[in-house]
C-alpha cells in the first residue's frame, strides 16, 4: 500500500509546491534548486498538520521520515544530530501556504544540550555564542513547547543585565550568559515539573508537534478569519541547519526587500545587525542598520547578496522580500517571498517591471489590489499617528476626516464656515444633504453598506462611519456617549471610514496623491477590460468628476436628491399635499424647471455619454417633514395618510408612476427638455436612457414606457433615447423575458435586490442580527457589499438569460452599490453584463477590478496576484 509521503528534502522537487510546503518551505527549495546557498533542510507537508489537527498525534510513519532525513543532512554536513562533540543544531519553522507572520512559532537551535554547548564552543572556539544560543533554545522551547510565559525570561534577562550594568546583550560575557543558561532552567523546570530535555531526537518532534499546534492558536484563527484564509489548509514545518548570525565579528543577519516596500524604488533596500540571530532583528532590541552599512563591514558578502537579490527578482518575477544570514563570512538566505507593500510601491514596481521586460501588462494588472488604491484617493491617518480608538463601526466610505462635532446638519453648515466638522447623526436622511456637504465626514448609529449615509458620501467621495452602535447620541443635550466618556458639539473627533474606527482628538492624515503610474496601470486596464464602467451621479458635478476617474456614462442618475434644495422642498410639499391632480400639476410646473436645468448641467458635462436617469423612487412620506413639525392640520392629515407600515415595500418606486403619472410626466418632460436644449446649444446629443425602478410587472413597464414615449414624442421628436428598467425584486428576474419586451435595457439594482430577495432590511439588518451572522460565521461575507453570488447573483444570472432570450443585445448594467467591489465586479463579467455603475470615487478601482476580471475569465495571466 502507498503511504502517504509527508517530508520533501529541499533538493526534492514537489508538484504541489507551495500547497504542500508551504510559502516558507517551497521557496528555500526553490532557492536551493536554483543553486542559492540556503542551509541544509526539509519540509515536512501540510498534509500532516491536516492529520494532526485530526487525531492531535503526529501521523505514522512520520517520524521514520524525519530520522532519514535527519540522516541525509548529517552526511551532508558531516555533524550529529545529538552529537556533543560536533552538534548538528535546527531550526523548527512553520510555514502556511499563505503567509500569516508572525502567527504560528519558531524554535532556533534545537539539537544543544549541556554536553552538546560545551562542544559547540570548543569546536567555534566562542564559549560565549554556545551559550548565547543555549539560552535562546531554552527560552523559546519553554515558551512554544511547553507554554511557560516568555516574561518570566524576559524578566530574568533584564535582572542580570541590570546586575551586571548592560546596555545590550551583547555586552554581557560568556560567564554571564552560562549564569543565565542555569537561571533559564530553574525557570523551565518550574514551569514544567520537568528538566530541560537532553535528547535532540525527543526536541524534535515535540517542536515539530508545537509548530502544528500553533496553527490553532487564538491569534492565528482571528488573523484567518480577517484575511478570509481557509481554516483547513493547515501549515508546514520546515526543518532548516542553523547557520549562525551570531558567532562573531564576520557573522550578522538581516532582512531585505528587492525594492522599497513603501515608494517602490528599485535597489535593494533594508536593515541588518551584526552578531546577532534573526530574532533579534524583529523584536526591535538592538537597533539595526541600513543595508549599504554592510558593505564596508562584509564586502564580499555583500557583493553577493546583491547579486542573489537581482537573481531572486529576475527568477520570481516579482518585488521579493528575504531573511538572510552571514555566518563566519558566508552568506545564507533563509526566506524569499513576494514582498508586502504600499499601493504607491506596488505600481511603482509593476510598471517598472514591465519597463524592464520583466512582466507583461497583463500580469501588472492583476498584482494590484483594487482596494489598496482607496490609498490613493482619500487621505488616510498618517500610519504613525498615535491612536485612541473609541468606537468601531462599519468602514462606509473611505478616507479619514477630523473635525468638531455637530449633531444637526443645519449646525454643520453654519460651523463649517469657522472650522471642519463631523456631522454625527442617528441615521441621515436626505434632509441632511446640506449639512453632509458642509462636513469633512459622517458618522451614524445606525444604518449600513447601503444606508443613505454610506451611498451619499461614497458618491461624495467623503469619509463615513455608519451603524457605529458604540454611541449613544442625546439629540436634546447635543451630546453622545462613547466609550464611557461624554462628548459635546465642538469636541473633535476623528474617523477613518477605510477601516470603521473612531478616534477621540485630531489624528494627523496623509493627504491623498495620485500618481503617474496609477494613470498608466489605469490607461493598460482600459485596453484589457470588457466591461464598461459607469458612475452614478446626481448633479453636474458628479458628473464631471465621474468623467475625470474616466467614467464612460451615468449608470444611475437619483432624481429624489433634486426634490431637497431649500428653493424645490416647500413645492414638492405643496404637490404631496395637494388633494387634487390640479394641485399637483400646479406644482410640478413649478418644479420642471428646476429638474430641467438639472438634467441639461449633466448633460452638458457627460457630452455625448449616455445617461441613465432613474424617475422618482422612494415614499412620498420621506419628503414631509415629521408629524410633530407639521405646520397645519392639513399637513399632519396628509403625513398620517401617508404612513406605511413597511415602506420600503409600500408606495415607491414605479408604483408612484402608477398612481401619481403626472409626477412622471413632468420629470420625462424635462428631461427631454433637457436633451433638446443640450443639443440646440452644445451640438453634442445626450444618449438619454430613462429608467423605471422596482418594476415587477411587465404590465408596469408597458403603461410607463407608453407614457414615456408620450410625453417623449411632445417634447423631443427624432432625439434619441432609450427606455428601460431596473431590476431590483425577484419577480423581475424570474420574468425576465416578458419584462424585455418593454425594455430597451436593465440594471441591476442590487442593493434593493439584495434586500428583496434575503427579506434583510437595508435599513435595519446591519445594526442588528447581520452584525452578529459575521461575527459567528453564519455568512463570510455582508451581503450589502459584496453579492451573495449563490442566491442573489443566481437570480441575476436568471434575468440575465431570459432578458436576453427575448432581446439578445439587451444592454444590461448594475448600478446598486455592489458595482464598485472587485469580487461582485468579476461575477458581473462572469454574467457578461455591459457595464457596471459606482460612485465617481470608485471608477479607478471598478476600472481596474473589471480588466482584471476580464484577464481571470480569459486565463490569459500567468501570474496570481501578489502579495502572499
Ligand atoms: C438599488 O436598489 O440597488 C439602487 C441602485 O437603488 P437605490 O439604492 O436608490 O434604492
Ligand atoms: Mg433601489
Amino acid at each position: 500500500m502507498a503511504t502517504t509521503k509527508y517530508v520533501f528534502d529541499f533538493e526534492e522537487p514537489c508538484e504541489q509546491g507551495r500547497a504542500l510546503l508551504g510559502g516558507k518551505g517551497a521557496g528555500l527549495a526553490e532557492m536551493t534548486q536554483l543553486g542559492i546557498r540556503v542551509p541544509a533542510g526539509f519540509t515536512i507537508t501540510t498534509d500532516a498538520c491536516r492529520a494532526f489537527m485530526q487525531t492531535h498525534e503526529l501521523p505514522d510513519g512520520l517520524d521514520a521520515e524525519v530520522d532519514e532525513h535527519i540522516a541525509r543532512m548529517e552526511a551532508k554536513s558531516g555533524k550529529h544530530f545529538g552529537s556533543s562533540e560536533n552538534p548538528l543544531l535546527v531550526s523548527v519553522r512553520s510555514g502556511a501556504a499563505i503567509s500569516m507572520p508572525g502567527m504560528m512559532d519558531t524554535i532556533l537551535n534545537l539539537g544543544l544540550d549541556d554536553a552538546a554547548t560545551e562542544g559547540l564552543a570548543a569546536l567555534t572556539g566562542n564559549t560565549r555564542f554556545a551559550y548565547d544560543s543555549y539560552r535562546r533554545l531554552i527560552q523559546m522551547y519553554g515558551e512554544v513547547v511547553d507554554g511557560i510565559d516568555g516574561q518570566r525570561f524576559e524578566d530574568a534577562l533584564g535582572a542580570l543585565k541590570a546586575e551586571r550594568k548592560a546596555t545590550l546583550d551583547t555586552d554581557l560575557t560568556a560567564d554571564d550568559l552560562r549564569a543565565l543558561v542555569d537561571t533559564f532552567k530553574k525557570i523551565y523546570a518550574d514551569g514544567t515539573g520537568a528538566g530541560f530535555p537532553t535528547e535532540a531526537r525527543e526536541q524534535l518532534l515535540r517542536a515539530v508537534r508545537a509548530v502544528f499546534h500553533s496553527w490553532e492558536n487564538p491569534r492565528a484563527h482571528v488573523y484567518r478569519r480577517v484575511h478570509e484564509i481557509p481554516e483547513d489548509i493547515g501549515t508546514a514545518v520546515n526543518v532548516v541547519q542553523m547557520v549562525f548570525g551570531n558567532m562573531g565579528d564576520r557573522s550578522a543577519t538581516g532582512v531585505a526587500f528587492t525594492r522599497d516596500p513603501s515608494t517602490g524604488e528599485k535597489g535593494v533596500y533594508g536593515e541588518f545587525l551584526m552578531n546577532a540571530q534573526g530574532e533579534d532583528v524583529v523584536a526591535g532590541i538592538r537597533t539595526p542598520e541600513p543595508l549599504q552599512a554592510m558593505e564596508a563591514i562584509l564586502p564580499a558578502a555583500f557583493t553577493e547578496f546583491a547579486e542573489t537579490m537581482a537573481e531572486l527578482e529576475r527568477h520570481y518575477r516579482d518585488m521579493q522580500d528575504v531573511e538572510f544570514t552571514v555566518e563566519d563570512g558566508e552568506l545564507f538566505l533563509l526566506q524569499t517571498r513576494a514582498a508586502k507593500r504600499t499601493a504607491v510601491a506596488g505600481l511603482k514596481a509593476a510598471v517598472e517591471m514591465v519597463g524592464e521586460g520583466l512582466i507583461s501588462r497583463e500580469e501588472a494588472i492583476v498584482r494590484i489590489d483594487p482596494g489598496s488604491l482607496d490609498q490613493l484617493l482619500h487621505p488616510r491617518i498618517d500610519p504613525h499617528a498615535v491612536l485612541d480608538v473609541v468606537a468601531t463601526g462599519l468602514n462606509a466610505s473611505p478616507g479619514a476626516a477630523s473635525g468638531g462635532i455637530v449633531f444637526e446638519a443645519d449646525d454643520a453648515v453654519e460651523q463649517a464656515k469657522t472650522h471642519p466638522v463631523i456631522l454625527v447623526r442617528f441615521e441621515t436622511t436626505p434632509d441632511d444633504i446640506h449639512g453632509m456637504i458642509a462636513a469633512e465626514g459622517i458618522l451614524t448609529v445606525h444604518g449600513g453598506m447601503t444606508s443613505h449615509a454610506a451611498v451619499v458620501a461614497r458618491g461624495m467621495g467623503k469619509p463615513c462611519v455608519a451603524g457605529c452602535g458604540g454611541v449613544v447620541i442625546d439629540a436634546e443635550a447635543k451630546t453622545m456617549r462613547v466609550a464611557g466618556r461624554l462628548l459635546g458639539e465642538g469636541d473633535v473627533i476623528t474617523i477613518d471610514g477605510g477601516t470603521g474606527r473612531v478616534f477621540v482628538g485630531e489624528v494627523p492624515l496623509v493627504a491623498a496623491k495620485l500618481n503617474e503610474d496609477f494613470e498608466t496601470i489605469l490607461g493598460w486596464a482600459d485596453d484589457v477590460r470588457r466591461l464598461q464602467v459607469w458612475a452614478n451621479g446626481d448633479t453636474p458635478e458628479d458628473a464631471i468628476r465621474a468623467r475625470g476617474f474616466g467614467a464612460q456614462g451615468i449608470g444611475l442618475c437619483r432624481t429624489e436628491h433634486m426634490f431637497f434644495g431649500n428653493d424645490r422642498l416647500p413645492v414638492v410639499q405643496e404637490m404631496i399635499l395637494a388633494d387634487s391632480e390640479v394641485g399637483r400639476r400646479s406644482a410640478l410646473d413649478r418644479l420642471l424647471p428646476f429638474q430641467q436645468a438639472d438634467f441639461e448641467g449633466i448633460f452638458e458635462a457627460m457630452a455625448g455619454l449616455p445617461v441613465t436617469i432613474r424617475l422618482l423612487d422612494p415614499p412620498l412620506h420621506e419628503f414631509l417633514p415629521d408629524e410633530a413639525d407639521a405646520v397645519d392640520e392639513q399637513m399632519r392629515a396628509r403625513i398620517r395618510s401617508l404612513r406605511e407600515s413597511n415602506p420600503m415595500l409600500g408606495t415607491r418606486g414605479c408604483r408612484l408612476g402608477i398612481m401619481f403619472p403626472e409626477i412622471y410626466e413632468m420629470q420625462i418632460r424635462a428631461i427631454a427638455r433637457a436633451a433638446r436644449a443640450v443639443e440646440e446649444r452644445t451640438g453634442a446629443v445626450p444618449l438619454v436612457e430613462i429608467m423605471h425602478p422596482l418594476v415587477a410587472f411587465r404590465e408596469e413597464l408597458r403603461r410607463l414606457r407608453a407614457l414615456t414615449e408620450t410625453v417623449w414624442a411632445e417634447e423631443a421628436p427624432g432625439i434619441e433615447h432609450h427606455i428601460g428598467t431596473m431590476i431590483e425584486v425577484p419577480r423581475a428576474c424570474v420574468r425576465a423575458d416578458e419584462i424585455a419586451e418593454e425594455a430597451d435595457f436593465f440594471s441591476f439594482g442590487t442593493n434593493d435586490l439584495t434586500q428583496t430577495t434575503l427579506a434583510f432590511s437595508r435599513d435595519d439588518a446591519e445594526g442588528k442580527f447581520l452584525t452578529r451572522y459575521l461575527e459567528d460565521g453564519v455568512l463570510e461575507r455582508n451581503p450589502f457589499e459584496v453579492i451573495d453570488t449563490e442566491g442573489v447573483g443566481e437570480l441575476m444570472r436568471i434575468a440575465v438569460e431570459r432578458g436576453r432570450s427575448t432581446k439578445p443585445d439587451l444592454k444590461i448594467g448594475i448600478c446598486g452599490e455592489h458595482g464598485g467591489e472587485p469580487h461582485s465586479i468579476a461575477f458581473c463579467e462572469g454574467l457578461s453584463l455591459d457595464y457596471v455603475s459606482c460612485s465617481p470615487f470608485r471608477v479607478p478601482l471598478a476600472r481596474l477590478a473589471a480588466a482584471q476580471a476580464t484577464i481571470a475569465r480569459s486565463g490569459s495571466a500567468r501570474y496570481a496576484a501578489a502579495g502572499g
